[in-house]
């Protein structure tokens, strides 16, 4: 196993001596999309962050947030989350021996993220209100000292993350022409930036959000007040928008074209290629933020049913034209 820690140490704010809390994560795959890629009209590569521990690219942030926070005394964690967080944080603190508290917004969490969080053991509180909600009360209650706030805000998670962009960078060697990320509270698209900054690249990085930020369908994107826009805005990063519908086509077009299934937010960024003309023939890096398994009920909405036949050859013949 390699641990990111171990693999970008010299890179990290971390000491010799920062306890390593690792579960595997970063190393990721880079998949050239060749297929997918014609239909876009670029030459596309996808960073398949999904096959990271607990299904996302949070688990490079938090795999340095939970090591930083055991090496400074830590008693325990909290977040507040759309999702993803909640179970990367649950999972690192557990490797850790450390609770974790963590508070979602009431009824606004994708099925396979909160029973992920759930069976990982931590203590899960649904607030109510909305994600911006129950970031104030993690925030507010991390800073009485008890618990160690394993948000974005925290600038260890922002630093794990920028990692990323140093692995794409090393295996195609070079950079691309293009890097693409969705944007929901925007630490990711800071730690793109901040990567990039640091390998000294000034690469156009498009950072993608929902045209609906309240109400889209894609839940780990599902942010009223992005908490980085001001750093986001900041970063020279192109902020772009599309609807819920384009990104429901991306996502099943990705499954369908290259067998890979993601959750709808992480599709955010091939759905601005799918009507950007300017980038043709580009060398475009897409960043696939999490599993399709983390949210099976959006599956079931969009995807074609099984049908019924009876075990008979004829029967199943018939149903297959
Ligand atoms: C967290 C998350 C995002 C949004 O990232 P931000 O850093 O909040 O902009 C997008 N997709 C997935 C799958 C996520 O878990």
């Amino acid at each position: 196993m390699t641990a990111l820690i171990d693999r970008f140490r010299s890179r990290l704010p971390l000491s010799a001596s920062t306890p390593v809390v690792s579960l595997g994560e970063g190393s990721t795959p880079l998949l050239h999309c060749p297929r997918l890629g014609k239909l876009l009209g670029v030459d596309l590569y996808l960073k398949w962050e999904a096959s990271n521990p607990t299904g996302s690219y949070k688990d490079r942030g938090m795999t340095v947030a939970v090591s930083h926070a055991l090496e400074s005394g830590a008693r325990a964690v909290i977040c507040a989350s759309t999702g993803n967080t909640s179970s990367s944080a649950a999972a690192y603190a557990a490797r850790a021996g450390l609770p974790a508290l963590i508070l979602i917004p009431e009824g606004a969490i994708a099925g396979g993220k909160l029973i992920q969080t759930r069976a990982l053991g931590a203590r899960v509180l649904e607030v109510r209100g909305n994600f911006d909600a129950a970031l104030a009360g993690a925030r507010e209650l991390a800073e009485r000292g008890t618990h160690a706030l394993v948000n974005s805000l925290n600038p260890y998670r922002i630093e794990g993350q920028k990692t990323a962009v140093f692995e794409i960078i090393e295996e195609l060697g070079e950079a691309p022409d293009a890097f693409v990320i969705p944007y929901g509270g925007g630490g990711n698209t800071r730690a793109y930036a901040k990567g990039l900054a640091e390998s000294g690249l000034t690469t156009p990085l498009y950072s993608i959000e929902s045209n609906d930020r309240p109400n889209t369908l894609a839940s780990a994107i599902k942010i009223q007040t992005p908490v980085h826009r001001p750093q986001v805005e900041a970063s020279g990063a192109h902020i772009l928008s599309v609807t819920d519908d384009e990104i429901v086509a991306a996502w099943l077009e990705l499954a369908r074209e290259e067998g890979l299934f993601c959750e709808p937010s992480s599709a955010a960024g091939l759905a601005f290629l799918r009507r950007r003309t300017d980038l043709q023939g580009a060398r475009v890096v897409v960043t696939i933020t999490g599993h399709g398994l983390k949210d099976p009920d959006i599956a079931n909405r969009h995807a074609p049913p099984p049908m019924k036949v009876d075990a008979d050859p004829d029967a199943i013949a018939a149903a297959a034209q």
